[in-house]
C-alpha cells in the first residue's frame, strides 16, 4: 500500500527528530477504520483487506513512501519544566497531501519504544486509544478544532499499567504534530537559529500568509495565540476539560491533541477535575483560559531569540500580545456564549453571560441539555427546562432577563430556537456511556462503543431512539475519575 507520502518534517528539518521503527505486534487485529476520514485525507485503502490494515495500521509492515520518525519537544508539565519529553509512544509515519491541498501528519501511537521513551514501554493499553478515537471524533463532529482517528488495531500483545490490558495502536491524523513544547525544545537546547528554522516551517506549512509580514515569528505569536483562544473557547462551549493542559500538549495549529484524561462535564461546576493525576485543579474547567495564558506566555518566551532576531523592538509587543491574552480571550468567548444563547444580534453586557454561569452552578444545572431546553422555551415548552432545575423558578429572574434580549433580535423566536439547536449539541459523550462501552469493548464486545461513536458524530441531530445518551449520568455513577493510562 502506498499513501503517496511527501514528508517534509522528514527531508527539511534533519536535527529535529529521531528515525525509528514500530516493534512487532504479536497479533495484529483491526478494531476500527474510519473510512470517511481515509477519503478526505486521499489515502486510497482500495479493497484492502481488514488483515493488511491491521498489519499497516500496528506498524508491522510500513507503507510505502513512509520515514517513519519520533519528534523531540520539551514542555512545561504542572508547571514544571522538562526539557527532554518527544514522541515516546508515538511515530510519524509521514505527511499526505489531501486532495484540497491540506497536509496531514499520519502517526502511530503506542508502537513500541522510541529514542525518546525514557523508562516508558512506547505502548498503549486498548481502553486510551478506543476514548482517544472516540473522543477526537465528537470533536470532530462538534466543529472543535482536533486531531483525528483513523484506525484502531489491537495488538495481541498485553500491555502492563496497574494490571495487565490488552495492547492497541492508534492512527492520529494532525495538521502537524508540532507543539508549543516543540520550540522550547529547542529554545532551550540549541538557541536562537534553530527556533528560527521551526518558526519558518511552521510558517510555510500553516500559515504562509505569515511569510511575508515585517517580523514573520512575531506574527506567528499572535497567530498562535487567536487560534489557543479560540480553541478554548470552544472547550468551555462544550463543557470539555482537556485535564493535561501541559506545553507539550498544545498544538501550534490549534488543534485538541493528546486525549488523555479529557472528560465532559454533565452539571455545571467551574471547578470540575476529572484527572486522577491533577491534584491540584491547575487544569480545572474554569481555569482553562488562565492555562492558556500561562501557555502562551512560555511560548513567547520560546520565540523570543526568533522574534530579537528580526527586530528587538518585537520583543516589546510580543509582551503586549501575551498581556491582552485574557481581554482577547473574553471577546471571543463571549461572542461564542450569545451564539449559544439565541443573542445573533444583540450584544448584552457581560453581566448575562456571568450570571447564567453563577445560577448554572448555584443549580447543578446538567449543562449540555440546559441550552437544548432554553430553546425548547423559545418554542413555547417549558417542561424541558423545568426537569434540569431543582425548583421551577430556580432560575426565573436570569431567564426574565434572557427574553428581554430576544425581544430585541430581528428573527423570530422559532428561528431563533433554531439557530441554537444548530450551535448546542444534544449528544457529547457522557462518562457513564464512554465508561461503559469502553469496558464492554475491553471484554470483547464492540457494540455499545460502536453505537455511541454513531451518536456523537451526530451531535446535533435528536432522535428519539437515542434518548438514552442525552441526560447526565444516573445519581449513582461517580465520583468519576479518568487516567492518562495510554
Ligand atoms: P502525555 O501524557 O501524552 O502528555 O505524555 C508525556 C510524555 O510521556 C511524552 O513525551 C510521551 O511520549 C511520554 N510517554 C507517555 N506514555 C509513554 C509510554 N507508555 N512509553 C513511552 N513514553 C511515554
Ligand atoms: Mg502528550
Amino acid at each position: 500500500m502506498d499513501f503517496a507520502f511527501d514528508n517534509s518534517f522528514h527531508d527539511s528539518m534533519e536535527g529535529f527528530y529521531a528515525p525509528a521503527e514500530a516493534a512487532k505486534p504479536s497479533a495484529p487485529k483491526l478494531l476500527l477504520f474510519n473510512h470517511d476520514l481515509a477519503q478526505r485525507l486521499g489515502i486510497d485503502v482500495g479493497c484492502a483487506s481488514d488483515e493488511q490494515l491491521a498489519r499497516i495500521f500496528s506498524g508491522e509492515e510500513m507503507p510505502g513512501g513512509a520515514n517513519p520518525l519520533a519528534l523531540a519537544y520539551a514542555g512545561h508539565q504542572f508547571g514544571h519544566f522538562s526539557p527532554q519529553l518527544g514522541d515516546g509512544r508515538a511515530l510519524l509515519l509521514g505527511e499526505v497531501v489531501a486532495p484540497d491541498g491540506a497536509r496531514f501528519d499520519v502517526q502511530l501511537k503506542g508502537s513500541g519504544p522510541t529514542p525518546f521513551s525514557r523508562n516508558g514501554d512506547g505502548k498503549a493499553a486498548i481502553g486510551p486509544v478506543l476514548r482517544e478515537y472516540l473522543m477526537s471524533e465528537a470533536m470532530a463532529a462538534l466543529g472543535v478544532p482536533t486531531t483525528r482517528s483513523l484506525a484502531a488495531v489491537a495488538t495481541g500483545d498485553r500491555v502492563q499499567r496497574e494490571q495487565a490490558h490488552p495492547g492497541a495502536v492508534l492512527t492520529r491524523i494532525a495538521s502537524s504534530h508540532i507543539r508549543v513544547g516543540t520550540f522550547q525544545f529547542f529554545a532551550a537546547h540549541f538557541g536562537a537559529d534553530h527556533v528560527v528554522q521551526l518558526s519558518d516551517y511552521v510558517i510555510r506549512r500553516h500559515f504562509p500568509d505569515l511569510a511575508d509580514t515585517a517580523n514573520p515569528h512575531l506574527a506567528l505569536l499572535n497567530r498562535v495565540i487567536g487560534l489557543q483562544c479560540e480553541l478554548v473557547a470552544c472547550w468551555l462551549g462544550i463543557g470539555f476539560i482537556h485535564g493535561v493542559m501541559n506545553t507539550d500538549n498544545v498544538a501550534v495549529s490549534g488543534e485538541t491533541i493528546d486525549y488523555g484524561p479529557c472528560a465532559f462535564m454533565d452539571r455545571f461546576s467551574v471547578n470540575t477535575v476529572f484527572s486522577s493525576i491533577d491534584a491540584n485543579g491547575r487544569y480545572a474547567y474554569g481555569r482553562q483560559p488562565q492555562i492558556l495564558h500561562w501557555n502562551m506566555a512560555r511560548f513567547a518566551e520560546a520565540l523570543l531569540p526568533a522574534i530579537h532576531a528580526v527586530d528587538p523592538d518585537g520583543v516589546e509587543t510580543a509582551k503586549d500580545l501575551v498581556n491582552e491574552i485574557p481581554e482577547r480571550f473574553r471577546a471571543v468567548w463571549h461572542q461564542l456564549v450569545r451564539a449559544k444563547l439565541g443573542l445573533l444580534e444583540d450584544a448584552p453586557d457581560a453581566s448575562l453571560i456571568d450570571s447564567l454561569f453563577a445560577a448554572l452552578e448555584d443549580n447543578g444545572v446538567d449543562f449540555t441539555s440546559f441550552f437544548r431546553a432554553l430553546a425548547m422555551l423559545l418554542r413555547g415548552e417549558g417542561a424541558m427546562l423545568e426537569k434540569l432545575l431543582p425548583t421551577p423558578d430556580a432560575m426565573a429572574p436570569w431567564i426574565a432577563l434572557w427574553w428581554e434580549h430576544i425581544e430585541r433580535e430581528a428573527l423570530s423566536p422559532l428561528e431563533i430556537a433554531d439557530a441554537m439547536d444548530g450551535v448546542n449539541p444534544v449528544y457529547v459523550p457522557r462518562n457513564h456511556l464512554v465508561e461503559a462501552a469502553l469496558g464492554a469493548a475491553e471484554g470483547g464486545d464492540m457494540a455499545p462503543f460502536l453505537e455511541l461513536l454513531e451518536v456523537v458524530r451526530h451531535p446535533y441531530d435528536e432522535r428519539p431512539v437515542w434518548a438514552l445518551f442525552a441526560g447526565p449520568a444516573p445519581a449513582e455513577f461517580g465520583p468519576y475519575k479518568t487516567f492518562c493510562g495510554t
